[in-house]
């Protein structure tokens, strides 16, 4: 294969390959990756534009990818998959967002997601084999859908949903605030509390839901950048679904997350920032090699600062691309190549030792993309504020990478808690105690302060006990 990047009949106006960490790619890959820049081309980044402009959500981008297969990349090639691996779920997230469009690879993205997750737990499971094996056929778009208004962005914390069993099934009531492609996905996994709850947050389940099960009002949608990813609220209404609807046994929620919705979401996402950032570099290459200062005879790219703006977003953004790229390497080493197959016995969990790592590689990439999208903008100087070079939608589709969840706030205490305080401190569910707290506060409390504090702690216990 040539080592010119193409842009249609002509090379690609942006950085070549000589900055693509290619030598990670297998022939087959760079295969993919060519088909992928050659759709970009042809279709989906003009679409971009059309989405960004009308709130558009990119369903001609998903079947110009099921056309080629992507929508089954990494499904089994027995289930009519690409039989793909990590490695190549996060070139194509990357590509898609590089030279397409970064709404279609936010929704791409969630759609891995949820083909991860079903794929996880798809063995003897009929409802889960049949959407995985006509993805692609049937153009069947997938996402998750687990962030909860009452909680924000600690998304693995479900407080209003809720699954019950009734005969021949379960009834499903699920309260998303964000769901990628809400309204428009052909199937969603959903998180709610497990069946058998009992005040228990960690005990979780998922579903599958289908399209015509949920209620979203995507005219409601609207937001900074990735406008055409359709983010809106969803609703599941104590919807009753058959039997085979449950991904994995009951409680089976906390092993699909760290093993397999954070794993891919990590991963992809990142992949989705790194895209952006590299998008921003290939615009400012392209406009500052043209636009030229007649007054000192100088184009822009020839002033030194421009020059050190490109060469720390390159390194920078190439750090982030590796880091991505090395984990990918990691989970695939881990599974046998992504070989779904392992997961038949269920307590196989490989990618889950890796999750501390996944949760660096996020916060590096997005702040990484907050940081290159504002220096390409400087670069590019008044033109890239206005909206014909690009730079500026790539910017509000930038920013989204440091506020989705696991947000980067969230993100640096949990690496920062986890390294000083151990894992155990980390308290997704707000389990632990802080016996240092409650002996810190009780100290300062007068006698009387503390007897009547007793009193109620005790009649709290005795109404518990009943
Ligand atoms: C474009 C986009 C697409 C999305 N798609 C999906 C999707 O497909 N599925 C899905 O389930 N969700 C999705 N989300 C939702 C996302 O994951 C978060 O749930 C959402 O962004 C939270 O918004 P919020 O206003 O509730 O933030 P809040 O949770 O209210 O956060 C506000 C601030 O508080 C900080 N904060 C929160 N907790 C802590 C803490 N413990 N320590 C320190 N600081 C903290 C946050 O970092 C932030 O700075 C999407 C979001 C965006 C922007």
């Amino acid at each position: 294969m040539s080592d010119i990047k193409m842009w249609g009949k002509e090379p690609f106006w942006g950085l070549g390959y000589e900055f693509d960490p290619q030598w990670l790619l297998t022939d087959e890959q760079k295969q993919l990756q060519k088909t992928l820049i050659e759709l970009c081309q042809t279709v989906m980044r003009e679409n971009a534009v059309e989405s960004d402009r009308k709130l558009l959500y990119p369903r001609k981008n998903f079947q110009a990818l099921a056309k080629h297969g992507f929508l089954g990349l990494i499904a089994p090639k027995e289930l009519g998959g690409l039989g793909q691996n990590h490695v190549a779920a996060a070139m194509a997230v990357e590509t898609i967002a590089r030279y397409g469009c970064p709404s279609t690879a936010m929704c791409y993205t969630m759609h891995l997601g949820a083909v991860a997750a079903a794929l996880f737990r798809h063995h003897d499971n009929p409802a889960l084999k049949d959407i995985l094996s006509r993805l692609d056929k049937d153009c069947l778009v997938g996402t998750l859908s687990y962030s909860d208004p009452e909680t924000g962005s600690h998304f693995w914390y479900p407080v209003s949903s809720s699954a019950k069993k009734v005969a021949g099934g379960w009834q499903v009531t699920k309260k998303a605030s964000w769901t990628t492609s809400g309204g428009f996905a052909d199937w969603y996994i959903v998180q709610t509390t497990s069946p058998d709850f009992g005040g228990n947050y960690a005990n979780l389940s998922c579903f599958l839901i289908m399209g015509n099960e949920v209620e979203a009002d995507p005219a409601n949608w609207d937001g900074l950048g990735l406008r055409g990813n359709q983010s809106g609220p969803l609703v599941v209404n104590n919807k009753t679904i058959p039997e085979e609807r449950l991904v994995g046994p009951i409680n089976d929620g906390a092993n699909s997350n760290d093993e397999c919705v954070d794993p891919f979401f990590l991963l992809c996402s990142s992949a989705c920032w790194n895209g952006i950032s590299m998008a921003m570099i290939d615009i400012a290459k392209s406009h500052t090699t043209k636009k030229k200062h007649v007054d000192v005879g100088l184009r822009v790219c020839d002033y030194p600062t421009i020059q050190d703006y490109v060469g720390e977003a390159i390194i920078d953004t190439n750090a982030c691309r590796l880091m991505d790229f090395s984990m990918a390497q990691a989970m695939d080493a881990a599974t046998n190549d992504c070989d779904w197959s392992i997961h038949k016995d269920l307590s196989v969990l490989p990618r889950a030792q890796y999750l501390s790592w996944m949760w660096q590689v996020k916060f590096a990439a997005a702040k990484n993309v907050a940081h290159v999208t504002d220096k390409m903008l400087h670069a590019c100087g008044g033109t890239g504020y206005k909206p014909g070079l690009g730079i500026e939608r790539y910017l509000r589709d930038g920013k989204a990478g440091w506020v989705m969840g696991p947000t980067n706030e969230v993100l640096r205490q949990f690496v920062g808690k986890y390294a000083l305080l151990g894992i155990e401190s980390l308290d997704y569910w707000n389990q632990a105690i802080n016996e240092r707290a409650i002996q810190n506060e009780v100290k300062k409390m007068t006698p009387e302060q503390k007897k009547t504090l007793a009193q109620q702690l005790m009649s709290d216990a005795a109404k518990a006990a009943e």
